[in-house]
């Protein structure tokens, strides 16, 4: 390693390996009439992201290799700090991840990046009981906790089988203390990691591009509310028409007692953004003997038998 120059290092960052200024190295090293070693403490830009390590490499006399020409190389050990999460602790828009989910991932990525493996065993099932508890999931232990996560739809029955499986090295450090091997920890850190991804990775893109169905009243408001406060208050709707197309995201069942429930809301003065314009339109109507609309008026009635007032966004 040499001041200076440019070398190869796995960015944590970055997730991969990429170029690196090497930007100080102090060098350490002995000999006897043996052998010689040397230490190279270096400290490393990504020149990716800017983000900066220290990197250990460290070598001896006789610490060689031959290469496929019959070359002796010299075999050097490298060490990292902070220490490389290579293959496992990637997920992206980590800050979208539940607070309390996301510390308790984040200090078991940490345990299996310094090789504490016990330590990571008991936390990997602790992200586990962090994700029951953010989806209020009762039951006394882990075991019926895991179970009701399938109950309530939250996983599927394979999800679960997993869990348990997590569940048992959790339980195996914390009462045996026993590591499980790595490669066991880092399987099972992946499947937290896919679990929480796709529970709530993502969330702003879905809610931006997808569109989801729409089940609880709460969820409806805030839906229809986004969609009145982008009409013009010079027009003039129905609920219904409003909602249009994405009709077919609510529930049938759920559908009418939705409308109701906005309505009311309306009329008591919960919900402000909305004028009722039904008696003036109607009286309007009656008044212009033309069939034809009024151009500042996109009214469309409809024929479901819900609701037929005719509603105008305020003015702020
Ligand atoms: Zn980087």
């Amino acid at each position: 390693m040499k001041q200076g120059t440019k070398i190869k290092n796995y960015c944590n960052e970055c997730h991969h390996e990429t170029w690196h200024n090497v930007l100080f190295v102090q060098t350490k090293s002995e000999s006897n009439y043996e052998m010689s070693w040397y230490q190279d403490y270096g400290i490393l830009q990504c020149a990716g992201c800017d983000t900066i390590c220290f990197r250990v490499d460290s070598s001896d006399s006789e610490s060689y290799e031959n290469d496929e020409f019959g070359n002796w190389i010299p075999i050097v050990t490298q060490e990292n700090y902070p220490p490389s999460n290579e293959g496992f602790g990637i997920i992206e828009n980590i800050y979208e991840i539940p607070n309390e989910i996301r510390d308790i991932y984040n200090e078991t990525v940490k345990s299996i990046s310094d090789g504490c493996y016990t330590l990571a065993g008991i936390g990997l099932r602790a992200t586990v009981e962090a994700i029951c508890l953010h989806e209020n999931i009762p039951g006394g232990n882990l075991d019926t906790k895991i179970n009701r996560l399938v109950t309530n739809g939250f996983i599927s029955k394979d999800d679960a089988d997993k869990l348990h499986a997590i569940r048992f090295i959790g339980n195996d450090a914390a009462h045996d203390i026993k590591a499980p091997i790595k490669n066991k920890v880092i399987i099972a850190l992946k499947i937290i990691e896919h679990l929480i991804s796709s529970k709530y990775g993502m969330q702003d893109e879905i809610n931006k591009y997808l569109d989801l169905p729409i089940n609880t009243y709460d969820e409806f408001k805030i839906f229809l509310n986004k969609k009145v406060l982008n009409t013009q208050n010079t027009i003039t709707f129905t609920l219904q028409s409003l909602i249009g197309k994405d009709r077919r995201r609510i529930n049938n069942n759920n559908f009418p007692s939705f409308i109701q429930q906005y309505e009311s809301e309306i009329e008591n003065g919960q919900i402000t953004i909305l004028e009722d314009v039904t008696t003036q339109i109607q009286a309007s109507q009656t008044n212009n003997t033309s069939s034809t609309q009024s151009n500042n008026t996109a009214l469309q009635t409809s024929n479901n038998t819900t609701s037929q007032k005719i509603y105008r966004r305020k003015n702020p």
